[in-house]
């Protein structure tokens, strides 16, 4: 938990400035100075004190408001010490109504939570923590912990995969992670058909091992292009239905050259046409493409364009591979492509097949270009411009500088 501590001591850098701020009145600067002396004298519950005060007089100040968040971290800290854990918690969930911005004492408040076995409340803090600041290295720890000690052992590798990726010497995780694999492994036949996230429904002949790989397949997605998109986690359990190839096409009413769907519901084939299984890696790019509309669907709400839509979910599920690239070099060499104002709307699955596939492989290559160039960074902006009903080419005017003419232009450029 170290981090816990760089953190609060960053936030601290904050604390100056509140001298030279005049339109709050004095008496607040007076106190939040009182308090930044005892603070740093280590007299946390004085500094508690003279902060509270401050608050009572300032309290929309946001360095008062981290200021007096940090003191109550500081004096949960030293009753954690004493083992007062539940006063400890008061202290941290009045913090964490005060700096609602900031994931530091609700990372804290978990740790403490879990240390009073509180499992589903360590988890919905955690939850609310990587919500706010996605990628925190503390926060998915702890909820990998909390996980597994929920008994959801494919949601738990998830977060310690990815701790695991960004700081591999976290200390005794590897120990941790191998005894959940061999857990997971013997344990496979207990498990329902649900994780903390989604929910299968299968047919007969779909066996638990591929059942098993599905779901973390999409827990792994709902943690990975959550994070990507800025902090996307919908609350709610996605339903996921699983058919054969047939089935598929009967239930969907799709021809064989549709992958996969979201409708509110994931659906997707797991066999192909020929009745053989999927390999994995056909399996995730699917999954993981129909888990970014889940995403995009939470994010923004019903109208996302159809470009960026479907561009962004063939994005964040794979490459551009030679035989698109082909295709798009043609269409872009004669012109044959469309116009992005003509890839908004959702009737497009009515052309055919190959129409399809170039108005697909074009949306990609778009959304590819400005997610390699830009990233999330300016990513999440248009998306919460499109929340609120902008027009597309406008949110990306807004967040690119660029006209629709102008991005048409560049991503031609990329293929001629
Ligand atoms: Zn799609």
């Amino acid at each position: 938990m170290q981090s816990l501590h760089t953190y609060r001591t960053l936030l601290l850098l904050a604390l100056g400035v509140v001298a030279n701020l005049s339109a709050h009145g004095l008496t607040a600067v007076e106190n939040n100075e009182l308090g930044i002396k005892a603070y740093n004298a280590k007299s946390f519950a004085e500094a508690l004190a003279y902060f509270e005060e401050a608050y009572e007089h300032a309290s929309d100040n946001t360095v008062i408001k981290h200021n007096l968040c940090n003191a109550h971290q500081e004096v949960a800290s030293q009753l954690e010490k004493e083992n007062k854990t539940r006063e400890a918690i008061r202290h941290l969930e009045l913090a964490i109504g005060i700096d609602t911005a900031n994931p530091a004492p609700l990372i804290q408040v978990a740790s403490y939570y879990l240390k009073e076995n509180q499992v589903s409340d360590a988890i919905f803090r955690l939850e609310e923590a990587i919500e706010l600041k996605p990628g925190l290295a503390d926060a998915h720890f702890l909820l990998g912990e909390a996980y597994y000690r929920d008994n959801d052992l494919p949601s738990a590798r998830v977060q310690w995969d990815y701790v695991l990726e960004v700081k591999p010497d976290w200390p005794g995780l590897k120990e941790k992670y191998d005894k959940l694999f061999r857990e997971e492994a013997v344990e496979r036949d207990f498990n329902s058909s649900s994780s903390r996230h989604f929910q299968l429904s299968y047919p007969k002949g779909v066996r638990q091992n591929t059942r098993f790989l599905i779901l973390s397949i999409l827990e792994r997605a709902y943690s990975d292009i959550g994070r990507k998109l800025g902090g996307v986690y919908p609350p709610d359990t996605v339903k996921v239905i699983l058919y054969s190839a047939d089935q598929f096409s009967e239930a969907t009413q799709l021809d064989s050259h549709v992958g996969a769907l979201f409708d509110g519901k994931i659906r997707t084939p797991v066999t192909d046409s020929e009745g053989e299984w999927l390999e994995e890696k056909e399996l995730s790019r699917r999954l993981q493409h129909e888990y970014v509309h889940v995403a995009l669907r939470h994010a923004v709400g019903p109208e996302v364009p159809w470009w960026l839509n479907e561009g962004l979910a063939e994005t964040l599920s794979r490459n551009i591979d030679t035989s698109r690239s082909r295709l798009l070099q043609h269409a872009y060499t004669q012109s044959l492509t469309y116009p992005l104002s003509q890839l908004e709307g959702s009737q497009l699955h009515k052309l055919d097949p190959d129409a399809l596939a170039l108005a697909y492989a074009q949306a990609h290559a778009t959304v590819n270009m400005l997610w390699t160039k830009y990233g999330r960074r300016r990513a999440v902006p248009m998306l919460e411009d499109l929340r609120t009903g902008m027009l597309p080419e406008e949110a990306l005017e807004r967040n690119y500088r660029k006209t629709y003419a102008v991005l048409e232009q560049e991503v031609a450029n990329a293929f001629r």
